[in-house]
């Protein structure tokens, strides 16, 4: 199950990017550009009377093509309303209703999708009766509001969430996948980030009204919403063109702190640099999932030597994160990139799982026997079962004799072997150890 989908729809000039940002609020409001590309549809993911739904806004898109206005106005909203739940038709209150409208109006009824018609800038009471006319189109009672002022907005929310399914607030899994995409500059996040939108979902924004900050970019990999994170960082700097201010290190850092999942961007012609591994420590300390993305692979020469390098860079600076799951690809060309996506899924979902009581227990009393826990002041340190407390990142918890005093390098032992026999690979493994409260009883 997707999110229900609200498309806004009109001719230009009715208000309808107004009644999108009001819509939408600043928290979700989000846009994404690339310089040269035509603007094309905004989206938003808002919360209306307690329902979450998906919200476009197709205005910018009658811009672009230099045929007639109605024709332009339908062909541009044509794959929106295809996929709308609800259809919010606006028109201006106090221009009347035009031609265009009428034509329009026409078409959205042959589409078979739900309707409600808003008649906006009726503001005052002049506006009021001429959202009346607003009748004549066919499309049922229009709702009279001012986006601008806020007046009916409330009313707004309440008849699209009405005509919405009714949603199980328990339901989460539409929730979108936070994923940030973090490097050194010039690995190539913003070829990447452009590269995984495509060009269609572009907008050259910025749109007034929308916020700098909470900019997000969203897509769908045919397993649900996937929002990338801090795309801000990129923004600016794709717009201060020729790299005056790329993107920092510290930029990443911030990134990765709201994501889920972290795709950690290489330049495979630099190799693993420090800052690369920093960031990637940082990951892990973090508790994200990750997946090592080996990008610009068009220009790598010696292919074999190059993945031989990394490999052994990681296995020798990276042990905490051992079995990081690797993908090579171009974003310049696009090759190998339809990789990336799916690894990202797999790592999300173990970085989400849980392993069953039992066959963690089992698991656990085997690798106490293969190698038992080592003495502390002589006397030996007793386990006794464990536990995983949560998951994202997968945490367990031991419980022993002085478990505490556990040394490292045994706890890397237990982590290594959990890792392994549970397939949880690329994820940060937490292992917490708690003495039991007697701790002479059990000698
Ligand atoms: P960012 O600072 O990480 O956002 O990096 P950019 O996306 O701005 O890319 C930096 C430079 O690397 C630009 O000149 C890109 O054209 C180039 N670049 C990005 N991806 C690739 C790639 O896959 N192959 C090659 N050969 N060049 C790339």
């Amino acid at each position: 199950m997707t999110l229900p989908t609200v498309v806004i729809a009109g001719r230009p000039n009715v208000g309808k990017s107004t009644l999108f940002n009001k819509l939408a609020g600043r928290r979700f409001a989000i846009v994404s550009d690339t310089p040269g590309v035509t603007r094309d549809r905004k989206e938003a993911e808002a919360l209306l009377r307690g329902k979450r739904v998906r919200l476009i806004d197709t205005a910018g898109l009658e811009e672009a093509a230099p045929d007639t206005l109605p024709g332009r106005m339908r062909a541009s909203s044509e794959a929106a309303v295809a996929q709308a739940d609800l259809v919010v038709f606006v028109v201006d209150a106090r221009a009347g209703i035009t031609p265009a409208d009428s034509h329009f109006a026409s078409w959205l009824r042959r589409q078979n999708r739900p309707v409600l018609l808003v008649a906006n800038k009726a503001e005052g009471r002049a506006g009021a009766g001429a959202a009346l006319e607003a009748y004549s189109l066919g499309l049922g009672q229009p709702l009279a509001m001012s986006a601008e002022h806020g007046d009916g907005l409330s009313d707004l929310m309440t008849e699209i969430a009405d005509r919405l399914p009714e949603q199980d607030p328990e339901v989460d899994d539409e929730r979108p996948l936070k994923l940030a995409i973090v490097g050194r500059p010039n690995a190539g996040k913003s070829t990447l980030l452009n590269r995984l939108l495509g060009e269609e979902r572009m907008i050259t924004g910025p749109e007034p009204g929308l916020t700098r900050d909470a900019v997000a970019a969203f897509l769908e990999d045919g397993i649900g919403p996937i929002e990338i994170v801090d795309t801000a960082g990129m923004r600016r700097k794709a717009r201060v063109e020729q790299a005056l201010e790329k993107m920092s290190v510290s930029a990443s850092i911030e990134a990765l702190k709201m994501a889920e999942v972290v795709v950690l961007c290489i330049d495979s012609l630099e190799g693993l640099h420090e800052q690369d591994l920093q960031l990637a420590r940082l990951i892990e300390r973090e508790g994200r999932a990750c997946v090592l993305a080996l990008n610009k692979w068009d220009a790598v020469g010696d292919r074999t030597a190059t993945r031989r390098a990394i490999a052994d860079r990681l296995e020798t600076s990276m042990a905490q994160m051992k079995g990081i799951p690797v993908v090579n690809f171009s974003a310049l060309t696009g090759f190998g990139v339809d990789k990336l996506l799916p690894a990202v899924r797999a790592v999300h979902h173990t970085w989400n799982s849980r392993v069953a009581t039992g066959a963690l227990n089992r698991w656990f009393e085997g690798a106490l026997e293969r190698h038992a826990p080592p003495l502390a002041d002589g006397r030996r340190l007793k386990l006794r079962y464990i536990t995983q407390a949560k998951a994202r990142p997968p945490t367990f918890i031991a419980f022993g004799t002085r478990a505490e005093q556990m040394p490292e390098d045994y706890q890397r032992y237990l982590v290594n072997s959990l890792r392994e026999e549970f397939k949880l690979p690329g994820v940060p493994i937490r292992l917490l150890l708690r003495g039991t409260k007697n701790p002479y009883k059990d000698d």
